[in-house]
C-alpha cells in the first residue's frame, strides 16, 4: 500500500510553510487496515484562506467547514464542532490550532487517528490502534453524549461495525439503543447515505442487524436474512433488495429522497421479480426483451435471493412440530357445556392452531383461549 502522491504533497507543502499537517481518519483507519482507502484526507493548523493561497488549483467545498479540495485531496483545518442544538449538524465551528482538539471532535476512536505520510508515524491518541486490533467500535468520550449531540452515529457505528467486523462496545451499543427513538429526527439524506453505505459493503446483513437490534431501523428478518448473502452488490441490486418486503416501496424511496433514476431502476426490478419465472420458462420474445434492460442481472439475482429465502422458510417448517398432541377433546369440550355441533370442530382447529404457531402449550392455555372473557 502506498500513500497517495497528492496527499504527501499536500502535507509537505503545508509543513513547509510553518503549519502542522497530516493525514487523518478514514484514510489512516484503512492504511493501517491494509485496504485501499477511498479517499485522502488532510487535517492542517493553516487556515482556509492560508490552505487556499498555497494551493492555486484548488477550490473550497465545505466553505463552513473550511474544507479545501486539491488534486481530489480533501484539506480540512483542526476544528472544534459547536453545539449540536438540533442533533443533526453542528451549529457552528472553530478553527483551532491543537491537533488533538480536533481529534476530539471525531466520533470513533478508530476514525480519529493521524499519520505522517513519509515516516507513516502514527498520532493516536484514543487509541485506535488498540481497538483496531481487538476488533471494538468505541466512542472518543462518552457514547451517550456523542449519541445525542450527532443522532447519524447511531448509523454510522452500524456502518463502521459491518465494515471493519467489529464488536460494538457495549456503552456504545447501550447508548444505541437507548437514543434509538431519535433517530427521525436526523436529516433523511444523511440517514440514506449511511444506509447506502451499509447496503453496498461487505456485510449488509450485519450492518442491518445492529440497527435492528438497538431498534434504529426495523425491517422484515426476510430482508435482513436476504441482505445476509450480498457482499459489496451493486446499488440497485442492494435497494431492491433492502425495498423488497416493502408494502409500497415507491413511497419509501421517495420519502429517502433516492434520485429518481435509482428510484425506476428500484421499481423496475421488483416489478419484473414476479414476472421473471413466467417469462422465463415461456421462453417468449418478451423474455429476450426483458434481458435487454441494464438491469436485468439484478432482477434475476433479486429473483434467487428470494427463492431461497422462500426455499429456507419451507425447510424450517419441517422441523417445527407438525403433529402436535391435541390438548383437549371434544368430550372436554362438551363437558364444559360446548353443545355437540359444528361448534366443537371450530373451537378444536383454533386450539390446534394456536399449538402450531406455539401459542399454547398447556391445557390450561388451551381453555383459556376458547373461554370468553
Ligand atoms: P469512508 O471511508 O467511508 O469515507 P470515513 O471514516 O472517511 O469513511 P467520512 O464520513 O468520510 O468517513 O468522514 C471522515 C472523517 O470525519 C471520519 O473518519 C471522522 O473522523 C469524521 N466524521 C465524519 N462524520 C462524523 C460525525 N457524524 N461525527 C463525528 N465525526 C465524524
Ligand atoms: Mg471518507
Amino acid at each position: 500500500m502506498v500513500v497517495d502522491e497528492a496527499a504527501k504533497e499536500a502535507v509537505a507543502r503545508l509543513r513547509a510553510n510553518g503549519h502542522q499537517a497530516s493525514l487523518v481518519g478514514g484514510c489512516v483507519r484503512d492504511f493501517l487496515l491494509g485496504l485501499e482507502p477511498k479517499d485522502w484526507d488532510v487535517a492542517t493548523s493553516a487556515l482556509p484562506e492560508q490552505v487556499s493561497a498555497l494551493f492555486e488549483d484548488s477550490k473550497a467545498v465545505g466553505t463552513h467547514f473550511g474544507v479545501i479540495l486539491w488534486r481530489g485531496v480533501e484539506i480540512a483545518t483542526f476544528r472544534e464542532d459547536g453545539e449540536y442544538s438540533d442533533g443533526r449538524r453542528p451549529d457552528s465551528v472553530k478553527f483551532v490550532t491543537k491537533m488533538k482538539r480536533d481529534a476530539m471532535r471525531r466520533d470513533f476512536t478508530i476514525n480519529a487517528m493521524y499519520m505522517d505520510p513519509e515516516t507513516l508515524e502514527v498520532i493516536d491518541y484514543f487509541d485506535g490502534q488498540g481497538d483496531l486490533k481487538s476488533k471494538v467500535l468505541s466512542t472518543i468520550g462518552s457514547p451517550f453524549d456523542r449519541i445525542r449531540e450527532d443522532y447519524l452515529r447511531i448509523f454510522r457505528a452500524a456502518r463502521f461495525a459491518a465494515q471493519f467486523q467489529l464488536n460494538i462496545d457495549g456503552a456504545l451499543f447501550s447508548a444505541m439503543a437507548e437514543e434509538a427513538d431519535n433517530a427521525g429526527k436526523i436529516a433523511v439524506e444523511r440517514v440514506r447515505d449511511e444506509l447506502v453505505k451499509i447496503l453496498t459493503g461487505p456485510d449488509p446483513g450485519t450492518g442491518l442487524y445492529w440497527l435492528r437490534a438497538c431498534d434504529a431501523w426495523s425491517c422484515s428478518p426476510h430482508t435482513q436474512a436476504m441482505l445476509a448473502k450480498l457482499s459489496n452488490p451493486p446499488l440497485s441490486l442492494a435497494v431492491a433488495v433492502f425495498m423488497d418486503q416493502e408494502s409500497n416501496p415507491e413511497a419509501e424511496l421517495r420519502r429517502l429522497r433516492f434520485p429518481n433514476s435509482l428510484v425506476d431502476t428500484v421499481l423496475a426490478i421488483l416489478a419484473a421479480r414476479a414476472e421473471v419465472v413466467a417469462l422465463l420458462e415461456n421462453n417468449s420474445v418478451s423474455a429476450l426483451r426483458l434481458a435487454r434492460e441494464p438491469w436485468f442481472p439484478d432482477a434475476l439475482e433479486l429473483f434467487r435471493l428470494r427463492s431461497e429465502q422462500t426455499l429456507e422458510r419451507g425447510r424450517e417448517l419441517l422441523k417445527r412440530d407438525l403433529w402436535p398432541k391435541p390438548l383437549l377433546s371434544g368430550d372436554d369440550l362438551m363437558r364444559r357445556g360446548i353443545p355437540q355441533g359444528p361448534e366443537i370442530g371450530r373451537l378444536l382447529r383454533e386450539i390446534e392452531d394456536a399449538q402450531l404457531i406455539g401459542r399454547v402449550k398447556t391445557k390450561k392455555e388451551a381453555l383459556d383461549l376458547i373461554t370468553p372473557s
